[in-house]
């Protein structure tokens, strides 16, 4: 059986990887890799669906388990990709995104090479302000955080295969639908 193909999913937060990711397992026949995280809960945010939220302890245990496809720490807290989980989805043969940030993308390209990597970019810095602090969540601190961040993050879109501007959310989860499409007409290369 064929196997399935795995699809990362990163950009600077705010650019709208979260919602193309959503639209996109509604429109299409791929899983949502859902990740562990020490960030507390956002408000509406719910357990096993949003992620698993777990205490450093028992994150610090997975990683001792090699439980991780990769993790890193992102604006102070951790997050992991659950190895098991989506090895087994893609043996199953079924397609799996994960929306990651860079660092874990930069893992998973050493150890899953065959992985098809999308970068999102937000149209404009001043557009990505708008969006992270529309979000109503983060602190004025968190905001220039992740601002500061976004610069560093924009320096490693060599790395991956594909590039998507989220200018309009419908159009850009469309070219996210076609990269997958695409993905499946590629000629083997093993
Ligand atoms: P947020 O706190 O806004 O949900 O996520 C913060 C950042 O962590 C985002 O860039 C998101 O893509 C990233 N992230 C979420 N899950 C994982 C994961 O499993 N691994 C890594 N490396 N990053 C993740």
């Amino acid at each position: 059986m064929r196997k399935g193909l795995l699809f990362v999913v990163s950009g600077p937060s705010g650019a709208g990887k979260g919602t193309i990711c959503k639209k996109l397992i509604d429109k299409m026949d791929i899983e949502l890799s859902v990740s562990m995280t020490t960030r507390k809960p956002r408000p509406g945010e719910v357990d096993t669906k949003n992620y698993y939220f777990v205490s450093e302890e028992a994150f610090v245990e997975t990683i001792q388990v090699e439980g991780f496809l990769e993790y890193a720490k992102v604006y102070g807290n951790y997050y992991g990709t659950p190895k098991e989980i989506v090895l087994k989805k893609l043996e199953e043969g079924k397609d799996v995104v994960l929306e990651i940030d860079i660092q874990g993308a930069l893992k998973i390209r050493e150890s899953y090479p065959k992985g098809v990597f999308i970068f999102i970019l937000p149209p404009s810095m001043s557009e990505l302000r708008k969006r992270i602090t529309g979000r109503g969540s983060e602190s004025e601190d968190d905001i220039n955080l992740r601002l500061g961040e976004t610069l560093k993050e924009v320096s490693y879109i060599d790395k991956y295969d594909y590039c998507v501007v989220n200018g309009d959310i419908n159009e850009a989860v469309n070219r996210v639908a076609a990269i997958v499409k695409a993905e499946h007409s590629r000629v083997s290369e093993d």
